[in-house]
């Protein structure tokens, strides 16, 4: 795993009541997540499949507001945040590569789009 660092976070911040994920890299860049954007990137194997065959996000569901409202953050070793819902999931391990990798702002949506 590469570890560089546009995905080393300096700080952290669960904002439960924004439903918000901020983290600060110690690249000095800054990533916000609203909660519906981040369920829908859910890595875990129940929402994103597994093997090749597809989760529960690739039918499109229509999230309920549990189901993307954030109640809790937790750091998994040095590499990932696994987020808690308030339906109770809190299986998806956000690793800080994919974090980054999945930024939001502008600059980083305009670059992506530049990658084709
Ligand atoms: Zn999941
Ligand atoms: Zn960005």
């Amino acid at each position: 795993m590469t570890q560089s660092p546009a995905n080393t976070p300096m700080s952290i911040n669960a904002d439960r009541a924004a439903g918000l994920l901020t983290i600060d890299w110690a690249d000095g860049h800054r990533s916000e997540y609203e909660a519906v954007p981040l369920r829908l990137l859910c890595p875990c194997a129940f929402c994103s499949g597994e093997a090749g065959r597809p989760g529960w996000l690739d039918t499109n569901p229509t999230l309920t507001s549990e189901q993307t409202q954030m109640v809790g953050a937790r750091l998994i070793g040095q590499y990932a945040i696994a987020v808690t819902w308030a339906d109770g999931h809190d299986t998806g391990y956000y690793t800080y590569e994919s974090l980054r990798e999945n930024c939001p702002c502008p600059a980083c949506t305009i670059a992506r789009a530049g990658q084709g």
